[in-house]
């Protein structure tokens, strides 16, 4: 670690590119099937490897997912593209180059605004996002003699976007990527899953003296397979990078891989060594037309997004937005929260019941909202139950709710009565268990009338025994006390 006065000397200024895997059917530009885990090299055809004569044809799937997530980010949506070549050698290249968008991306523009940890929002621009291809995949732990070669990934359709140099620190860079993440998995276009590699992203990274107008020489990061990662490998490269400045080097621009083991950036190619990419525009497919009423069509369509969700949380069903930050973490949570307030108003228990008990639940069990086995209609009952005072919280909670787990069939209601749980808040019921109690206790009932107002608990005590339990606690307490201060 380096000491804090040093940091403060320097600012970080960072751009993200981000790869998402599209989740369409079929690849890019061939009918292959686009799927994760499917047996090596059982889903590549000749179109794939760019056999002579054969031609790509465009997935339109793909252009209806890059104008979505070109609306959400604020994008202008270009009419006219044309797609490029980006010709280079891999082994898992087995064309021997992208098909990708240099000059035309689809989206331009754009901005998200962030929240960070202490509730500020952080603007950061988005220059880009186009369409382009993935290459296959190169496997180098698997043999111990040879890397094998997946070509399963080969031509699957990608979206990059790309930031502007607008993010000043790690934490910036996390809760942007935690917000694109949350963005396309609600807009259904990728599954987000950094691990398995279908959200890549690779950090530019840059320091200058603070104060200094001009940016610093800027190190690409590779190779995080976490938003924590991600975070490690920007905190460490903006250390490294003002240790090496302050001890008087000069730094070059260049590509580091991240090791998560050692939490380290290394070397891997000088901008010197980058190829040159030979950029052309692709002959073999059309130039893309988007009209206006695509945009359009697609903009009808779009789902609700978490920041409307979030807004709508918050100003219109009053709750807090942490509650509200938990409830649109993940879209499935979302969506049963929303089923959840068709069938109750109140907000505020509804929200406690999926931040509190179904939540840890779901974490105790290891699963999904979408395992959880009672449905929201059920979650609404066990509510009005609540607030009709005929359980208490504390047997709904603990009781009821674990019971209805292993009763799908029978409602909170039927399940409360055959248990005995449903208590009792009819006054005149309660009334006459209190005449009772005060009658079987003349001499304390005395002594509270004489200002031992503490009392109160005994007598309260004695009345939920003489109701077995069933006695609503509120509405007793409050008769109670009436009763006692009348004597
Ligand atoms: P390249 O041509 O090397 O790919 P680009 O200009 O396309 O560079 O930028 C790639 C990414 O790097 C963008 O996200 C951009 O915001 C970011 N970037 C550009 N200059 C800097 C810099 N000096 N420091 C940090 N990030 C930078
Ligand atoms: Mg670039």
């Amino acid at each position: 670690m380096i000491e804090e006065e040093l940091l403060a000397k320097y600012e970080a200024v960072i751009g993200l590119e981000v790869h998402a895997q599209m989740l369409t059917k079929t690849k890019a530009y061939s009918n292959d099937i686009n799927a994760y885990g499917a047996r090596p090299n059982t889903n590549v055809s000749v179109v794939t490897l760019g056999h002579p004569g054969t031609l790509p044809k465009m997935n339109k799937k793909t252009i209806e997912y890059a104008i979505k997530l070109g609306l959400a980010l604020n994008c202008k949506i270009a009419n006219h593209q044309y797609f490029a070549r980006k010709n280079y050698f891999y082994p898992d290249l087995p064309k021997g180059y992208q098909i990708t968008q240099d000059t035309t991306p689809i989206c331009t523009n754009g901005h998200i605004s962030v929240t960070l940890k202490d509730g500020t929002e952080k603007y950061i621009g988005i220059t880009r996002i186009h369409m382009e291809e993935d290459a296959g995949k190169s496997i180098h732990d698997v043999d111990v003699y040879d890397t094998l070669v997946d070509l399963n990934r080969a031509g699957t359709p990608l979206l990059e976007i790309v930031t502007e140099p607008d993010i000043r620190s790690a934490e910036e860079a996390y809760a942007y990527l935690t917000e694109i993440r949350q963005l396309v998995r609600y807009l259904d276009i990728c599954d987000g899953n950094m691990e398995e590699g279908s959200l890549r992203c690779d950090a530019n990274i840059s320091v200058r003296l603070k104060g200094a107008e001009k940016f610093g020489t800027k190190v690409e990061v590779k190779n995080m397979n976490s938003i924590r990662n991600v975070h490690r490998a920007i905190e460490h490269e903006i250390e490294r990078q003002i240790l090496a400045l302050e001890n008087g080097e000069t730094l070059f621009q260049e590509t580091r891989n991240f090791d998560a083991l050692s939490g380290t950036t290394s070397a891997m190619r000088s901008k010197e060594a980058a190829n040159d990419y030979r950029y052309f525009p692709e002959p073999d497919l059309q130039p893309l037309f988007v009209s206006e009423d695509q945009i359009q069509a697609v903009k009808s369509e779009m789902p609700v997004l978490p920041k409307a969700l979030l807004k709508k949380y918050t100003s219109e069903l009053g709750l807090s937005s942490y509650d509200a930050n938990i409830l649109i973490s993940a879209k499935s949570f979302a969506n049963y929260f929303e089923e959840l307030i068709t069938h109750t108003k109140n907000y505020k228990s509804a929200a406690n019941w999926m931040i509190g008990d179904i939540r840890s639940y779901m974490n105790a069990k290891g699963i999904e909202i979408e395992e959880f086995s009672l449905t929201p209609k059920k979650i609404a009952a066990l509510i009005a139950l609540i607030d009709a005072g005929k359980i208490s919280n504390t047997i709904a909670s603990q009781r009821l709710f674990p019971e209805l787990l292993n009763n799908l069939e029978v409602s909170p209601e039927e399940l409360a009565i055959k248990n005995n749980w449903i208590q009792d808040s009819d006054e005149g019921s309660i009334k006459a268990i209190i005449s009772e109690v005060i009658e079987q206790h003349s001499a304390e009932a005395e002594r509270y009338k004489n200002g031992e107002k503490q009392l109160l608990g005994f007598f309260m005590g004695q009345l939920m025994k003489a109701s077995k339990g069933q006695a609503d606690p509120k509405a007793a307490n409050k008769l109670m006390r009436e009763t006692l201060d009348k004597l």
